[in-house]
């Protein structure tokens, strides 16, 4: 049913993916890439599909009408479109920049072997996907992977930990960012959930010690405040190989990138993420706030917020949004034209 709601549109975009195919390096034209973006945005203005998370009670609560879409090139060109000040949390969209932090501060083996970097077929939250394999053969981009991602960040106090992963996410943004205490107190009042598959993880040794504190960490990282624009700034900061392109500043290794979008297009859209590969190519990741950042290596970083969800946690205007943009603009890395 999603399924054909997505493909809908996107199909009738196929063709363009091949006319406007772009090759690697190859600059956007800057009337191309607003054209695109305003019409994604007014072809999804008034859509009325998907609602607000409700699970966490603060997020029922958030302006469904929200709708901003983002772009930013490897050139540090920004474009906009409709609402890119009004902020949400960023949830688990946080959860590849945790991911990245572990990633350059050990190594990507040291994710590839304690949780994996597989898809799980199971919803985010699953108890089910722990339970198969004793916590491994999944991937840091479901709860029970992030939170063992947040318990791997090295640091000697609670404090410490905090202020290292707000400043990663900043360095990303390209500007300080704050925690939405409203969210993080109404997660933090609810989530028995992730504490027992924090302590499942803990139980088959995943977790080394103190799985309350990476849950705790977990949770306040899920409720960093981030605006279409923020988001924007991050992907592109991973389709830039690692480096900011709009300050310029080198924010993680830049050998580790591909494997972070690697894990991105696995599971970035939890079970849905073999869809959203199919219709547009783009390593992607969602979160419950209404946000989802996708990246088209060497070429854009794109970010849409709107709070409506479909049923696997999705925003349903960004993905929408994000498959034509990226599609009108050749985004998909796999389409290329045959060699003359
Ligand atoms: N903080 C949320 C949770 O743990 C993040 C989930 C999400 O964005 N999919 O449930």
């Amino acid at each position: 049913m999603k399924f054909q709601l997505l493909t809908k549109g996107v199909l009738l975009l196929a063709a363009c993916v091949f006319a406007a195919s772009l090759q690697a390096g190859e600059r956007l034209a800057k009337a191309d890439v607003e054209a695109a973006l305003a019409a994604a945005y007014a072809k999804y203005k008034d859509l009325q599909e998907g609602a607000n998370a409700d699970y966490i009670p603060a997020l029922a609560k958030v302006d469904s009408n929200i709708y901003g879409i983002a772009l930013v090139t490897p050139e540090g060109e920004v474009y906009t479109a409709g609402d890119v000040k009004s902020e949400v949390s960023i949830q688990s969209i946080s959860k590849v920049f945790t991911m990245a932090l572990v990633m350059d501060e050990k190594d990507p083996e040291a994710i590839f072997n304690n949780m994996g970097v597989d898809a799980t077929g199971q919803v985010f939250n699953s108890i089910v996907a722990v339970e198969q394999y004793k916590g491994a053969e999944m991937n840091p981009l479901v709860n029970a992977g992030a939170i063992t991602a947040t318990s791997m960040v090295a640091g000697n106090s609670r404090e410490d930990i905090w202020n290292k992963i707000l400043s990663y996410y900043a360095a990303f943004a390209g500007r300080e960012l704050s925690v939405n205490q409203e969210v993080f107190k109404s997660e933090a009042a609810t989530n028995q959930r992730n504490q027992a598959i924090a302590k499942l993880m803990y139980a088959y040794g995943h977790i080394k010690d103190n799985p309350d504190q990476a849950t705790d960490i977990y949770t306040e990282q899920c409720s960093v405040n981030v605006n279409a624009r923020d988001l924007a700034a991050m992907a592109a900061t991973l389709a830039n190989g690692g480096r900011n392109p709009i300050t310029g500043k080198q924010v993680m290794r830049n050998e580790n990138v591909a494997e972070v979008l690697a894990v991105m297009a696995t599971a970035g859209l939890y079970d849905d993420s073999g869809k959203w590969l199919f219709l547009t190519g783009l390593p992607a990741k969602s979160g419950v706030g209404g946000g989802i950042i996708a990246v088209s290596p060497g070429r854009f970083g794109i970010a849409v917020i709107s709070p409506p969800l479909d049923a696997a946690g999705n925003s349903v205007r960004a993905q929408k949004a994000i498959a034509d943009i990226s599609n009108a603009l050749g985004g998909n890395p796999y389409a290329v034209t045959p060699a003359k």
